[in-house]
């Protein structure tokens, strides 16, 4: 579980680098940047929800702060553009063709 975990963060880490370094290109990417939101906040789902089952009974408990990482993990999926959207600008941008070059 923790080796899946770093593995999640340091790729979500390089599609929000990518996202990042377009913009500072004056490339702005709808493409890329919903990638990185939709993989990112995903990946922190996964990761806090697999550390709630890592830290057992304390994992669950609000005396501890790994239950509170998930909720926000939650809504990090939701806000901002929800996950479903963000899927669909990136169904949409492959229709089009504006996922290459970028
Ligand atoms: C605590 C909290 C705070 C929030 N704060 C903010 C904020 O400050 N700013 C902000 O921008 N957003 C915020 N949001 C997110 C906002 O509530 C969601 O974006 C919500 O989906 C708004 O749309 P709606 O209520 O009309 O629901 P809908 O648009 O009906 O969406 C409901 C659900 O259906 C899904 N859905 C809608 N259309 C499609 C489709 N075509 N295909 C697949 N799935 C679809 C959505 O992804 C969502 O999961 C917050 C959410 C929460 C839980």
């Amino acid at each position: 579980m923790l080796a899946d975990m770093a593995i999640g963060v340091e790729t979500a880490r390089y599609q929000t680098w990518r996202a990042a370094w377009l913009v500072d290109q004056g490339r702005y990417s709808r493409y890329a940047s919903s990638i990185a939101k939709c993989y990112a906040t995903d990946v922190a789902m996964r990761i806090t929800t697999d550390a709630v089952q890592i830290f057992g009974g304390y994992g669950y408990s609000r005396e501890y702060p790994v239950e509170k990482y998930m909720r926000d993990a939650k809504l990090m999926q939701i806000y901002e553009g929800t996950n479903q959207i963000q899927r669909l600008v990136i169904a949409r941008a492959l229709l089009k063709g504006e996922a290459d070059g970028y």
